[in-house]
């Protein structure tokens, strides 16, 4: 069945913009310096087309030295949409500006500080009492700060000049000391033959991220998939200017060059910026919230803001949809509390409930990708029919109507948001009728259609000749279409398929197809048009991953549906015949019978040989089937990077495996596993390294496994491991081995034999009957703390008092 998803679709609408210059949608980029190669990523998106394609015109603001300070309150008041932010973009962030950061270009600041060889300035203790030439700006990033307070340097030892941005002054000693790019000042003064020092804060520990790029949080709720677009448009200009240094410098010189640049500085800068974008990341762009912590840290440290930011309202994540709320829409759904559904209670495989009550089908896994996403729970609200939920929705007990198509009655007292599920619409009849292509050629035959839905009303305009009768479920439909009280009944042919696999096998066939697909979407209150901006939202945030999983996972329904049961239906039916015809013969020929027998023989040796094959086929597609559900468990139960199991996998298991302790009278025990200083690998190798030790080490601990164990990745670097049948003193024995195994197995950095050590900390409970997953990991929870406490790399128990 095809699924077609609404973001997918808001994605080509963008492309199919590109053709409409006119519709492009006019965009604004605050310059924060003026033109270099600083800015090459944007000017090439611009030059090769990259925002056009993706529906946008950019217009970049060029920079004013008397806007340098008010940048950010320009994009806040939404003068200018986006901008390029320095290091200390987040102290605007904590002054409460309300910004999103879309990504960090330059993982370490180019910001440093120069003097000349000839100044003697050699080390910090020679910037005692000088004199340096530095922007307001520049004098308040956190790196040149640090790095100076960190050697001893205080404000007040330095007597701080205004910039001139003339290099001349640092050479002719008009000042002593100079702030300056990496990527600028060295060849400046190369160019004129002056040896320099260089005090990069780099160089010291103090790597900070600038060149951010920025919107306001107002822009983000309103324009998402534009503000979308244009990072990932810009990301794709910044690769094309690192990957083509040479034409970029070409066209900055001819074209945006207002600072008349040679080609050999822009040359140089390309070159150092292209260095401090792929610093420790091989992917441009990356902003990781725990280097931003850290670096708003060092701010605090130094006094220079005393404030807290929420950095999951500072970074852009696509999946988190607050980021794209408005206040309004917020403030919203904190007094709402909870949301509640009506859904058709008897339409699978896309909605029902099943005995207990519960909301299942298809479509819940779209409901649950919007839970996890709100902040107030979801609920279904249990009703009997889907003419009951119209009424519910109408009378206000529900806020939402699952899959409800837009008709003018319903929009009385509901708004629809954009679709996201996709079906299409079939004619079930009798097997021995025949297949319809042109549908008004049913003159006058009755067919069923569920009582409430708008699809009947699009039947009765499309196909006057038609008469359309009420039912009150697919199965009352189907069964009415079986008695020959009706010629047929149109529904979507998932749904039917799913009743026709069970109940009505071989009396029923799928005679027609409708060639208009219906889209559907969610019925909101029209009372609380919030709650339509919200779920609107939602949808278009639907990521390719999840589509990918819902529809894999739909798949393998239509693997049954599509076994020609009509195929066997008509093979029986054969079958049946000619034992009749055999009958029949025999009865009256008896002289014919040695004649006969062997023709009957031949039949149906071919009727077995071709049942055989069929059997075979099934076969083949329950293999299919099964493959695609064993495919759907692993995307479920496994942990992407290691492949191990996944919390949700051991709070599914932990049942069977209590029942087990409990029925037989076995120990079953757990060590929780938290690898030690875990951050700090992430912080000197990078995450991309932080991951393959991840691999490695979970490929250690697998050589350890005996085949009951269960390993399970629980969070993080944090893993459980099950032991059945193990007591606690046995447990502990084993989590002692591991500690020591990978004490020993570092993990290699490269040919170099460079490695990088890790070590565990363990904590090791017994379960005990009665206890929840919870009480159980509980306690040896508690054992790791205390391991942790005790200087880690160790076992750890709970003692009984
Ligand atoms: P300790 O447990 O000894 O107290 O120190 P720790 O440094 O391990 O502390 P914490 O548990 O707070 O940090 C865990 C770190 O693990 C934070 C996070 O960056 C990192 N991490 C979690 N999941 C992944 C992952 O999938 N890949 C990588 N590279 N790092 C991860
Ligand atoms: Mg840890
Ligand atoms: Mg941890």
């Amino acid at each position: 069945m095809p699924i077609s998803i609404r973001a997918c679709i808001c994605f080509s609408a963008l492309f199919v913009n590109t053709l409409h210059a006119n519709e492009l949608k006019q965009i604004t980029l605050q310059a924060s310096w003026f033109e270099q190669f600083q800015f090459a990523g944007y000017y090439m998106a611009q030059e090769k087309g990259f925002y056009n394609e993706v529906g946008l015109a950019l217009t970049i603001k060029p920079f004013r030295i008397e806007i340098q300070n008010d940048i950010a309150q320009l994009v806040t008041d939404g003068k200018v949409d986006f901008a390029v932010g320095k290091e200390n973009l987040i102290l605007e962030q904590a002054q409460h500006k309300k910004i999103i950061a879309l990504y960090a270009l330059f993982q370490s600041s180019p910001l440093a500080i120069f003097s000349t060889k000839t100044s003697h300035i050699n080390t910090f203790k020679d910037f005692l009492g000088k004199r340096l030439m530095t922007t307001q700006a520049d004098a308040q990033q956190v790196s040149l700060k640090s790095m100076l307070s960190s050697h001893h340097v205080q404000q007040s030892d330095l007597t701080y000049l205004p910039h001139t941005h003339d290099i001349k002054d640092l050479i002719n000693n008009k000042t002593d000391l100079i702030s300056g790019y990496v990527s600028k000042t060295p060849h400046d003064l190369e160019v004129l033959g002056v040896p320099f020092n260089t005090f990069s804060p780099k160089d010291y520990g103090f790597d900070l991220y600038s060149d951010f790029l920025y919107t306001s949080e107002n822009f983000m709720a309103n324009n998402k998939l534009q503000a979308e677009a244009f990072r990932s448009a810009s990301l794709k200009g910044w690769q094309y200017a690192f990957d083509n240094i040479v034409e970029t410098v070409d066209i900055i010189f001819e074209k945006y060059n207002e600072q008349n640049i040679s080609k050999s500085a822009l040359l140089f800068e390309a070159k150092a910026l292209k260095k401090l974008a792929y610093l420790n990341t091989p992917i441009l762009g990356v902003l990781d919230e725990n280097k931003l912590k850290k670096s708003f840290d060092l701010y605090k440290v130094l006094g220079v803001d005393k404030g807290s930011i929420d950095f999951s309202q500072f970074i852009y994540d696509e999946t988190n949809p607050f980021l794209f709320l408005t206040s309004q829409e917020k403030s919203y759904l904190k007094n709402k509390q909870k949301i509640t559904i009506c859904i058709d209670p008897n339409w699978l495989p896309y909605d029902g409930f099943d005995s207990t009550g519960e909301h299942i089908g298809l479509h819940t896994e779209f409901l649950d990708i919007f839970r996890k996403r709100l902040p107030i729970p979801l609920e279904t609200v249990r009703t009997e029919s889907w003419t009951e939920s119209l009424f519910f929705a109408k009378q206000r007990k529900c806020d939402l109507l699952s899959l409800a198509r837009v008709t003018e009655e319903r929009k009385e007292f509901l708004n629809f948001t954009s679709t996201y599920l996709t079906f299409t619409r079939v004619l079930v009849t009798k097997p021995d009728l025949p297949f319809v292509n042109n549908f008004n050629l049913l003159i006058n035959k009755k067919i069923g259609m569920v009582q409430g839905y708008a699809e009947q009303d699009m039947i009765k305009n499309t196909y006057p000749n038609i008469i359309v009768v009420d039912v009150k479920s697919i199965k009352d439909g189907l069964d009415k279409v079986a008695k020959g009280e009706l010629y047929g009944f149109i529904d979507a042919l998932d749904s039917v398929g799913y009743f026709l696999q069970d109940d009505f096998l071989g009396q029923l066939k799928v005679s027609g197809k409708f060639d208009q697909k219906t889209e559907l979407g969610l019925g909101v209150r029209n009372d609380h048009p919030l709650l339509l901006s919200i779920f609107n939202k939602l949808i278009d945030n639907l990521s390719e991953k999840s589509i990918k999983t819902i529809t894999e996972k739909n798949a393998s329904i239509q693997y049954i549906d599509k076994f020609n049961y009509q195929l066997l239906w008509w093979l029986l039916f054969i079958v049946l015949a000619i034992i009749a015809a055999f009958i029949y013969r025999q009865s009256l020929l008896k002289d014919l019978n040695n004649k006969l027998n062997e023709r009957v023989a031949e039949k149906t040796k071919a009727l077995l040989e071709l049942n055989e094959s069929l059997e075979l086929k099934i076969k083949q597609r329950t293999e299919q089937i099964e493959h695609s559900k064993r495919l759907l468990q692993d995307v479920a139960y496994r942990d992407n990077l290691t492949g191990v199991f996944n919390r949700h996998y051991l709070i599914e298991k932990s049942i069977c495996f209590f029942k087990q302790a409990d029925t037989l009278n076995q120990p079953l025990s757990l060590l929780i596993i938290d690898i030690d200083y875990f951050k700090k690998v992430n912080d000197a190798h990078g995450h991309i390294v932080g991951d393959k030790v991840l691999i490695h080490f979970v490929n250690n601990i697998r050589k350890t496994l005996r085949t009951d164990d269960l390993l399970v990745r629980y969070g993080g670097e944090e893993f459980i491991l099950l032991l059945p049948k193990e007591d606690l003193q046995q447990s502990l024995i084993v989590a002692e081995k591991l500690r020591q195994y990978i004490e020993l197995h570092p993990y290699q950095l490269d040919k170099e034999n460079n490695l990088i050590n890790i070590t565990i900390s363990v904590g090791v409970g017994q379960y005990e009957t009665g206890d929840s997953l919870e009480q159980f990991i509980g306690r040896a929870d508690s054992a790791l703390y205390t391991a942790k406490d005790k200087g880690r790399n160790q076992v750890q128990t709970i003692t009984k008092k």
